[in-house]
């Protein structure tokens, strides 16, 4: 089976357990026995981020499962380029290893961390936007995504306009049903990626300006829903979280 593998640990003096992504099986934790003796057949394999065939017996009712096999399908060479790149695929990993049940299957999720790291390794400079589609992409895929076509109160098409959003209420509220400068004011373009991460649709090419508007509201909006309906945020996040611009007008 296809998987992506997130962490190693080593047990003993020869053997490791992995924990790994897939398509079809979600995340799951496998023992590759003799995996650290320097001749392994898994040597060079069961590094984080690699994409292996991987050939699993699963024990029934058992957490821990056995890998015999593995081949190497795709290794992301170029994510450790830079700090800030590997940084950003630590927490795709994280996301994956914290946030996800055991083996369910997400071929959703999965194709969305795939192309997450992808685009991390060929993008030079927006790593912290890949990131936070790919956590909006995981949100959406457990059923927290925000409505942001259409005011949640009146239910009047949005189409350009920005629109305060109402985490807590689930989306966009129209200048019409709520003036209240405390509900932040989101930019039309921060909103219209959202929608397209919902759609499943693929963001367009972003120019610099709008990727910093973009950036900074994804993180404060995407943070707020890790915590509102997951009770914590991924761990890098609880040092630099900003708050919005909460000064705009809503028009
Ligand atoms: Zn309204």
């Amino acid at each position: 089976m296809e998987a992506l593998i997130l962490k190693r640990y080593p047990v003993g003096e020869h053997d490791c357990i992995c924990s790994m992504f897939s398509p079809d099986h979600g995340k799951i934790r496998a023992a590759a026995r003799h995996a650290m003796k320097p001749r392994s057949r898994f040597s060079g394999l069961l590094e984080p981020f690699n994409v292996l065939d991987a050939e699993i017996q699963f024990r029934e009712n058992r957490d821990l499962h056995r890998m015999t096999e593995a081949r190497l399908m795709r290794r992301f060479s170029h994510l450790i380029d830079t700090l800030e790149k590997v940084s950003a695929a630590f927490e795709i990993i994280e996301v994956l290893e914290r946030f996800t049940p055991d083996s369910e299957p997400a071929p959703d999720l999965y194709a969305a961390a795939i192309t997450a790291l992808a685009c991390l390794e060929a993008n030079s400079s927006h790593d912290e936007l890949i990131l936070r589609f790919f956590e909006y992409a995981y949100l959406v895929q457990n059923g927290y995504a925000l409505r942001v076509d259409a005011c949640i109160r009146c239910g009047k098409a949005r189409g350009q306009k920005p629109a305060r959003i109402h985490i807590e209420e689930g989306g966009a509220i129209c200048s019409q049903c709520r003036q209240d400068p405390a509900v932040p004011v989101v930019s039309h373009a921060t909103l219209e990626c959202m929608q397209r991460l919902r759609d499943r649709r693929s963001i367009p090419i972003l120019d610099a300006g709008v990727q910093e508007i973009i950036r900074h509201e994804m993180r404060t909006i995407v943070l707020h829903i890790f915590e509102f309906h997951l009770g914590m945020a991924p761990l890098t996040w609880q040092k630099n979280a900003t708050g919005l611009n909460r000064s705009g007008d809503g028009s």
